[in-house]
Formats: structure tokens, C-alpha cells, sequence
């Protein structure tokens, strides 16, 4: 099916092998330029969420049972063609969720390697074997698939995230539901379209989008499904955690972040500067990841406020799909509502808007805001404990580097964490106490690699690691055979 590139799509869910439609259609607006309309996007009901579940469980045995050659060659040419495709993919990426095209083409990219690692994985797996306590008796450990796994996805990766978590699954022999957010149903489409013709059996990998208040629980209760990995916001995630307790399945979350960047008074200026930027800004802010807490030592503080001042003047706000445009719109009405509420909040509570913050009104009609900084905030302040998801960062100042990892680490969430320091004792000392599950030294918070896990500690993940090897834990279960020759 092609991809129109200006006009207006069909979205629709795929079940069982088949191309169906759904109880309802939901138009997907381009938030660059709310009179496009991306496509129409199917919205299923329980009765086909229940058809794609039957369909994955009927499947699942058949897929467990593929060879790892089968699984490596459905992998790497899913991968090979995602990366073929990346500048239309790319568009549609763009188009539909507001990044930058430059960004929109990454992530597809990203998108294509994660594939390719998976398929790579796939004629890997590792077992082990161990020698018995008992004489004569041999025992070993395998990696079984788990069966059928639900999945539940955000969007603001609406391509890269589906990606790591089906090609894990598929690798390690799982059938798969994926249910995609509301707001990217594009991006979960041409993934699901590419997969639809990759060689799967049918049933193996199923699409159905729809509400997720009334699917997620749904696909919860369902005994056929074995696991759920979910992305998305805390609150949601809590009620999935709870639900799948209740229903003793296994269970996976990647939720917020507040993510710190701590900036010391021997920082390289320009390497500081960019990290934050790039943290708290590219992609809009709207990455879990993005460093939304600026934690600045005295002596470098005047010189790194006014040096990213200057950058964010500059920064062009605009069209996803223009090449000059270095931050897109926000992504709805909604969350361009919240983002302008906490920066209402942040004032307030005493933060000082050093630039930005206000709603842009552009040629198109679009969600645009200008990229906020505040200055002179607490750690104590609402701005920095709770997730803002938008391009408003904040800067804490601190005395010296022990000021300034307390306050990195006084938080309820730990995803990600930074430090931009010259000072290899500072580096190290921060590697070790910093409570995130991924540290960057002189990078930025945000922008990791696909071969390496990611996750965090705290309210912001749950379960076992996504991505890299350790994916393994999450998509296999371990049985023990223990055998008398
Ligand atoms: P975000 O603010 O990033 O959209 P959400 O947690 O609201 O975060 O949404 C992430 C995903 O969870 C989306 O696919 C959404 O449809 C889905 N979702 C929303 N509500 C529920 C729910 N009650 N149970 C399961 N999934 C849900």
C-alpha cells in the first residue's frame, strides 16, 4: 500500500494477517499545519483487540518453533528496508508528530538498526549449562519465548519505540499486539505495512489501534497475553503495574524522567552549552529523556545562562518539514496547554523567565510555543519535580559539585542524568552516586545507542531493561532441564 506523502491516508489495523477496519475512524492532524490531515486512522473496539490477541496466541507456536536463520532474515530485511525508505518514512514521521525532519529521519533510521541487532540476536541466543550437584545428572538453562506479548506505546517515538520492543519480542519468538498512541497512528501503520509483507506468519504480528483506556485493560485481563511492555506516563503505567500484578503478568514500564543536567564550574562552556540545548530542546523537549533541570555551579552560572540564552534567541521555531526549522510545534492542543500551564506555574512559585514561553503564532496554524528557561528556580519548585514534557528546562544554581548531586538525585524519577565537568574525579565520583539508570558525562541527557540497555531507577522504569542484550530478560522466560543419561 503506498504512502501518500502530501494527501490524505487510510490507516487501518491489521489482524490475523488481514487489513480491517475498525468501529471508527480519528483524522491524524499534522501539528505542523492543523488544515493537513495526515490520514484517517482506523479505531478498534475490544471485539477486533480480542480477534488480534486469538490470532497471536494461535501463532505463537508456530513462530517458537522458526529457526533462528527464519527469524535473522525477517529481521535484517524489515531493518534493511525501514532504512531504505527513511526519508519518505521520515516525512510521515515528521508530518504526523511534529519533529524535525532531520529528527523524524533519525528515528527512522534508529528504527531500521534496532531491527537489525534484533536479527543479529536471533542466531545468538545464549543458553547455559551447569554441572549437577548430583553424579551422572546433566542441567541446562534455555531461553523459551514467552508466548504472546501486548504492547502499549507512546507518541513520541512513534516509530523507534514499536521498534525495540517488536523486534526483541519477534527475535526471541513471541507473537505480538501492538497497540500505538492515539496521536501517531501513521508510523505504527508503515511499520505494521513493511512487517506485513517481511515473510511473519500470519497472526504473528497484529496492529490494532484504538482507545487506550479502553484497550490497555482489556488487553490486560486477556489470559492469552503473557506479558505487557508499556511506555508512557506514570499514572498510566502505575494502573498497568497494578493491573498486571493483579493478573500475576509479567510486566515492563518505561515512564518519565526529570532528568538533570549538573553543569560545574570547570565545564568546557561551548560542550555545556549544547548538551543542554540538544537535551532539553531537540525533539521539543517531548523525549522522556530531555534534561529539564539544569543544575549549575556559581561560578559558571552567569556565563552558561546567558551563552544558552543567546542560542535559544536564535533557535527557529517552525514547520517540521521546513529544513530551516530547528525545533518543531508541540505535539497537540493539550500538551501545548500543559507546557504554557507549568511555565503559569514556575512563575508563580518565583522562577524568573529568562526567554520564551509564549504560545507562536506562525504562517501555518500550528502548536508552536518558544522554548522557555527559567532562572534562579529550587529543586523544591513544582517545575522541577513534576514532568512538563515540552521545551522548558530550568536552571537550579548550586555551590559547589556535593550541592549539586544531591540536588541531581533529590527527585522522584531517575532515568537519565548528565554531567559536564573537565574534572575526572567529579566524572567518576557522579558515575557511581548519580540514582539514574543511564549517566552521561559531557553528552546529552537524551541520545543513546540501540546495542546497550535503556532504563531507569525510581518511579521512572519497572521490570527488566529494554534494548541491547538485556532485552533477553524481558522477551524469554528460563526453563531448567535437568537431565539422567
Ligand atoms: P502520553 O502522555 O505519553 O500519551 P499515556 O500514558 O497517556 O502517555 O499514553 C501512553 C500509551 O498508553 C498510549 O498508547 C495510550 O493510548 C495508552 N493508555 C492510555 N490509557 C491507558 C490505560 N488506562 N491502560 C492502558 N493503556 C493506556
Amino acid at each position: 500500500m503506498a504512502l501518500s506523502e502530501t494527501g490524505t491516508n487510510h490507516f487501518k489495523n491489521y489482524i490475523a494477517g488481514e487489513w480491517i477496519e475498525g468501529d471508527s475512524q480519528v483524522e491524524n492532524i499534522n501539528p505542523s499545519d492543523t488544515r493537513d490531515v495526515v490520514g484517517l486512522a482506523v479505531r478498534s473496539g475490544g471485539a477486533d483487540l480480542d480477534r488480534a490477541i486469538d490470532a497471536a496466541h494461535d501463532a505463537a507456536p508456530g513462530w517458537a518453533r522458526s529457526t533462528p536463520q527464519q527469524r535473522y532474515d525477517i529481521l535484517d530485511a524489515v531493518g534493511n528496508e525501514i532504512i531504505a525508505r527513511k526519508d519518505e518514512l521520515g516525512r510521515l514521521l515528521s508530518r504526523e508528530e511534529g519533529k524535525t525532519l532531520a529528527e523524524g529521519i533519525g528515528e527512522v533510521v534508529r528504527a531500521g538498526q534496532v531491527f537489525k541487532f534484533f536479527a543479529g540476536e536471533a542466531v545468538r541466543l545464549p543458553g547455559e549449562r551447569l554441572d549437577s550437584i548430583r553424579p551422572g545428572v546433566e542441567v541446562d538453562m534455555r531461553r523459551e519465548p514467552m508466548g504472546v506479548i501486548g504492547m502499549i506505546t507512546p507518541w513520541n517515538f512513534p516509530i523507534a519505540i514499536p521498534a525495540w520492543k517488536i523486534a526483541p519480542a519477534l527475535a526471541y519468538g513471541n507473537a505480538v499486539v501492538l497497540k500505538p498512541a492515539e496521536l501517531v497512528p501513521g508510523s505504527a501503520w508503515a511499520l505494521a505495512e513493511i512487517l506485513s509483507r517481511s515473510g511473519l506468519p500470519e497472526g504473528v504480528f497484529n496492529l490494532v489501534a484504538g482507545r487506550g483506556s479502553e484497550l490497555g485493560p482489556r488487553m490486560i485481563e486477556n489470559p492469552k497475553v503473557r506479558a505487557i511492555s508499556f511506555t508512557g506516563s506514570v499514572p498510566t503505567g502505575r494502573g498497568i503495574a497494578a493491573a498486571c500484578g493483579e493478573h500475576l503478568k509479567k510486566v515492563q514500564l518505561e515512564m518519565g524522567g526529570k532528568n538533570p543536567l549538573v553543569v560545574l564550574d570547570d565545564a568546557d562552556l561551548d560542550v555545556a552549552v549544547g548538551a543542554a540545548l540538544n537535551g532539553a530542546f531537540f525533539s521539543t523537549g517531548q523525549r522522556c529523556t530531555a534534561s529539564s533541570r539544569l543544575v549549575v555551579s556559581e561560578g559558571i552560572h552567569d556565563r552558561f545562562v546567558s551563552a544558552l540564552t543567546e542560542k535559544l534567541k536564535t533557535l527557529v521555531v517552525g514547520d517540521a518539514l521546513d529544513p530551516k526549522t530547528q525545533m518543531g510545534p508541540v505535539v497537540d492542543e493539550k500538551q501545548l496547554e500543559q507546557d504554557l500551564s507549568y511555565v503559569e506555574i514556575a512563575g508563580q512559585e518565583g522562577g524568573k523567565l529568562a526567554i520564551g514561553g509564549e504560545r507562536l503564532t506562525l504562517e501555518k496554524p500550528g502548536f508552536y510555543m518558544a522554548p522557555a528557561l527559567f532562572t534562579e528556580t529550587s529543586n523544591d519548585m513544582r517545575i522541577n519535580r513534576e514532568e512538563v514534557f515540552g521545551p522548558v528546562a530550568s536552571v537550579i544554581r548550586v555551590k559547589d559539585y556535593e550541592e549539586a548531586l544531591h540536588v541531581a538525585n533529590d527527585t522522584s524519577f531517575g532515568l537519565s542524568s548528565g554531567i559536564c565537568t573537565t574534572s575526572l574525579k567529579y566524572a567518576s565520583d557522579f558515575k557511581q552516586k548519580s540514582e539514574a539508570g543511564m549517566v552521561m558525562v559531557n553528552l546529552p541527557t537524551a541520545g543513546v545507542d540501540y546495542n546497550v540497555p535503556f532504563g531507569g531507577t525510581k518511579g521512572s522504569s519497572f521490570g527488566s531493561r529494554e534494548q541491547g542484550r538485556y532485552a533477553v530478560e524481558f522477551y524469554t522466560t528460563v526453563k531448567t532441564a535437568y537431565t539422567q543419561p
